[in-house]
């Protein structure tokens, strides 16, 4: 049964009949499940003009009445998160546990935002001169704007909304339109914590709706999050009109593994970070880098792993991947193990023409293992997002440094080694954003902060934890001095101490 969606403006569902629907569906069984609304311009202007009026009293809040709705919304999240996490099964196809720790990792950003009133503190300084005092503030923006991606359709609205919010911003919401439903529930959920209507309005749809946004003289900042050429034209365009943009793009996340590794940890990383989620993850590891010999050993390990990998349904309890989110996406995916093995890689494991009895027509796709695999390639250059593990050898550690730092992402990257010396020089010398050591995966917690270099993100500011309440907040400094204070005269040169 398809089900009808809507967009939450001023605190209701709305369902405009101007807009257009589209289909939403269960990647599992390709079935549609629900009708999205497109959002036009108009829809758009009322969810900003909504978020413009309740900006004044959300901002007069004190921040502590502000973080008491997030430790509402906290309390709701985990009463609520395996809902949540059907919710991302349904529409996305990942597995429920995978599901279920991204909403965890979101709300960990909910209870960061519990501490607003400690990290909004200023900053005094006594006697700047005589009888003169100087203070700095952070206060918040106005309207932002939050554009999202399908991957992480609760996590990822959650490094942007608790932190936007509890710095005392408005906030409009643009979704994914391939599975949107999570973001509604967890704006219904903060309306239910007490959050004051038109606080955070959610608006569904795509190019409109983003384009509205980055250049409604409005909004102050936006937020992105989703592949490199949207990411860029967001960035451009939301600057070009005045706005603040942190705008966080594709990826190519490289794993190095050194012969002194250990063999079996460095298979069972691989194996998790390049198939878990079914590669649609913007950590996970694409390229393994096999240094001297890790290469043969490695290549020994995966190839009976990946070939037993256990695909199915995510809600089946047993299963390890799910499917892809659209029959598209499929086709991509497909079309770049076609390609690996025209550019003469080659092809270990072939993921493609693959289905699960009973779910004929889901988006499945196997796991693909390419050895072999060069620079010059377009499977090693281009962003797959899917399960397609690429194993580059190369003859050294300098080597394996270098092929990172020459590529254009750097998302985040990880070294498997016993050795303290090639983990600390590859610590310092990596162009890359998020660093893993003998971790494959090396996501930031809430309190520290999310981005990668390159044309891994545009703009200045990381995502969340102490980058986000920057991002979030301008600053203000005050020098102040009282009429009881000493009197100088008029001063008509820059006053020195
Ligand atoms: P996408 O770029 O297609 O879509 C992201 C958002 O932009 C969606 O809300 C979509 O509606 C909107 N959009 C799409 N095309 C647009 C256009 N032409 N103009 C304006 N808006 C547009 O990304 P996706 O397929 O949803 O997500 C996967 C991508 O996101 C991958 O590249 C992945 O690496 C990236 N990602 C990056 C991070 C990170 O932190 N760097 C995290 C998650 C996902």
């Amino acid at each position: 049964m398809t089900n009808t969606l809507y967009h939450i403006i001023d605190g209701a569902r709305v369902q405009p009949e101007t807009d257009q629907y589209g289909d939403v569906y269960n990647p599992s069984t390709g079935e549609v499940t629900a009708k999205v609304p497109f959002a036009t311009e108009k829809t758009v202007k009322e969810a900003v003009a909504n978020a413009a009026a309740a900006f004044p009293d959300w901002a007069a809040t004190t921040p502590l009445k502000r973080s008491r709705v997030m430790f509402k919304f906290r309390q709701l999240l985990e009463a609520r998160s395996e809902d949540l996490a059907r919710l991302i099964v349904k529409e996305h196809g990942k597995v429920f546990n995978d599901a279920h720790g991204s909403v965890t990792r979101g709300l960990e950003v909910v209870e960061f935002a519990c501490g607003i009133a400690q990290l909004l503190k200023g900053e005094f300084t006594e006697q700047v001169g005589s009888g003169i005092d100087s203070y700095s503030l952070r206060q918040p923006l106005g309207v932002c704007a939050g554009i999202t991606p399908f991957n992480f359709p609760a996590m990822v609205p959650m490094w942007m909304i608790p932190i936007a919010l509890a710095c005392g911003n408005t906030f409009v919401l643009k979704p994914s339109e391939k599975d949107p439903s999570t973001s509604l529930m967890l704006a219904e959920l903060l309306l239910e914590a007490g959050l004051p209507k038109g606080v955070l309005n959610v608006v569904n749809g795509g190019k409109v709706a983003v384009d509205t946004l980055l250049t409604h003289p409005d909004v102050q900042a936006v937020s992105f999050v989703g592949s490199t050429p949207v990411a860029e034209h967001v960035y451009r365009t939301g600057s070009a009109h005045g706005k603040r943009v942190q705008a966080l793009g594709g990826a190519k996340n490289h794993m190095v593994v050194m012969p002194d590794a250990d063999m079996e940890q460095a298979t069972d990383a691989l194996m998790g970070a390049a198939y878990g989620s079914a590669g649609e993850r913007c950590m996970a590891i694409a390229v393994a880098v096999a240094v001297g010999s890790a290469g043969e050993q490695l290549i020994a390990r995966l190839v009976p792993r990946v070939r037993k990998l256990k695909i199915n349904d995510g809600l089946e309890p047993s299963s390890e991947m799910g499917p892809l989110v659209t029959r598209e996406h499929l086709a991509k995916v497909s079309g770049y193990v076609d390609l690996g093995v025209e550019e003469g890689a080659e092809l270990l494991v072939d993921g493609r023409n693959f289905t699960v009895p009973g779910h004929e027509k889901g988006f499945f796709i196997g796991g693909s293992l390419f050895d072999h695999v060069t620079s010059e390639m377009r499977i090693y250059k281009e962003e797959i997002f899917g399960p397609v593990l690429v194993v580059v050898r190369v003859p050294d550690f300098d080597s394996a440094v270098k092929l990172i730092n020459d590529h254009e992402f750097g998302n985040g990257t990880a070294v498997f080694t016993r050795d303290g010396d090639t983990a600390r020089t590859f610590v310092s010398t990596i162009r890359v954003g998020m660093v893993g050591i003998n971790v494959p995966i090396p996501v930031p917690m809430a309190f520290h902060s999310f981005g990668g270099w390159k044309r891994s993100l545009f703009g200045d500011h990381h995502i969340h934890g102490p980058e986000g309440v920057r991002f979030y907040t301008r600053l203000k400094t005050v020098t102040a001095r009282w009429p009881t204070g000493i009197r100088a005269g008029a001063d008509f040169i820059m006053p020195t101490m």
